[in-house]
């Protein structure tokens, strides 16, 4: 089975709002096995949302819309569904009432305009809303599911996982098969060379792997197609153990694990602590880890040394060396990683400087050169950086690659020698 995804409003085309409904409807049919093969955005405009839906049908079995369901006059898909459909709309009791019941607890007796929220396919099924005054509506037509959702997220999301989810479900029958995916996490190796390590497997058809590039890391996902999330998890979890045994030092977790929460775990066990002194990215190291759950168990603090004085003051660095090298060299990252664990009184320390730009750069040291030092009990490793892009994104790169050398520095044995 095949889907389409229609987002309707005007304001998604002009730019002024982010079409997430889409990508959110994409990601629950994907898990529902469902492939989409087109995504279409359409304005206020039955026309032109006639025209869409025309096209979609003729193409896909199933036709999720989104938004228009508002009680103003350039609200109109459900009409202009209806219409293109050929199949009335009636009025639905239940919506009603819920509309007047939402309206009377407010104070205010229904707008004449909002009744129209209340109409439904003829022989088609509502969805109610438990948020918000427009209900969803579906039809089975002609052998083609169409589905109308109301725009706002909030409505829109619960009401696909409560309502549209178990429809389609019913539609697709118990056999359907589903997909499942795990994304294996990389760091510290680009696309194109972990791509390479595992080219081969790129061909393989069930469990598929696909590699995407992100801020500072390589995801490889691994889907299955299974009767149930059990079979695909067998399937998956070899394929899994492939890739871990060519990629094993590079991969920083799975899923919705991340570098920070690698990196605290692994510190919780070790029973040391960590500090960190960051420059060009502002405290941003330390919000991540201090958005990990349980962080306090490690985590001292960082030291926020954006000048020299700061740096200075606060870490000890040798004026000399910022004077010799600069404040934005392998030298002071490693005096910086020294004065925050000497200062926190920490195991483990993190130390980022750098040139975010736009201006700042220099022939031997352009934008984006940016330097990470890690200082455990037993040694010191820095590591130079060239990143390109915006301030912002050079920020978040950094923060990713001092992360990613904090993950590798405690992945090692850790000899219990002393402090240096
Ligand atoms: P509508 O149902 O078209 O009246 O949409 C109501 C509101 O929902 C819009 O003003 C947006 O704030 C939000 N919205 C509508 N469509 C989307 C979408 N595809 N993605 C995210 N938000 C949306
Ligand atoms: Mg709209």
């Amino acid at each position: 089975m095949t889907a389409e995804i229609i987002s309707v409003g005007t304001e998604l085309l002009l730019g002024q709002i982010v079409d997430t409904n889409a990508a959110f409807l994409a990601q629950t049919l994907a898990d529902l096995g469902v492939g989409v093969y087109m995504k279409v955005v359409v304005g206020d405009n039955p026309q032109r949302l006639s025209d869409a839906l025309r096209a979609a049908l003729a193409r896909a079995d199933i036709v999720i819309l989104g938004g228009g369901l508002g009680p103003t006059k350039d609200d109109l898909t459900k009409e202009t569904v209806a219409d293109t459909l050929g199949v009335a709309l009636v009025n639905n009791a239940e919506a009603e009432d819920r509309l007047r019941r939402f309206f009377r607890e407010r104070g205010i007796s229904v707008p004449e305009t909002n009744l129209k929220q209340a109409l439904a396919f003829d022989g088609g099924t509502v969805f109610q809303n438990a948020n918000g005054t427009a209900p969803g509506v579906a039809i089975v037509k002609d052998g083609k599911a169409v589905a109308c959702l109301p725009g706002p997220p909030h409505e829109l999301k619960p009401m696909v996982t409560n309502q549209l989810v178990p429809w389609l479900q019913g539609i697709l029958g118990p056999d359907h098969p589903i997909l499942v995916s795990r994304v294996i996490r990389l760091a510290g190796i680009g696309e194109s060379l972990a791509a390479e390590k595992v080219a081969d497997l790129l061909d393989s058809p069930n469990p598929t792997v696909a590699p995407y590039a992100k801020t500072g890391e390589v995801h490889l996902r691994v889907t299955a197609r299974a009767r149930n999330r059990a079979e695909a998890e067998a399937l998956i979890d070899p394929m899994d153990a492939e890739i871990a045994a060519r990629l094993g030092p590079f991969i920083l977790g799975r899923d919705a694990e991340n570098l920070e929460d690698g990196v605290v775990a692994r510190l919780r066990a070790l029973g040391l602590t960590l500090a960190g002194a960051e420059s060009c990215t502002g405290g941003l190291i330390g919000d991540r880890i201090t958005n990990v759950p349980g962080a306090s168990d490690v985590f001292q603090g960082v030291a926020v040394t954006y000048g020299n004085r700061a740096k200075v003051d606060i870490l000890g660095v040798r004026p000399e060396t910022i004077e010799r090298v600069g404040a934005v060299s392998e030298e002071t990252a490693r005096e910086m990683a020294s004065g925050a664990r000497n200062a926190y009184h920490a195991d483990v320390a993190y130390a980022v400087t750098g040139i975010a730009g736009p201006s700042g750069g220099s022939e031997e040291k352009p934008v984006g050169t940016v330097f990470v030092a890690v200082q455990t009990p037993s040694r010191t490793a820095a590591r130079e950086h060239r990143f390109r892009g915006a301030r912002e994104v050079i920020k978040r790169y950094s923060a990713q690659a001092a992360l990613n050398l904090l993950r590798e520095m405690l992945a090692e044995p850790l000899p219990e020698e002393a402090p240096q």
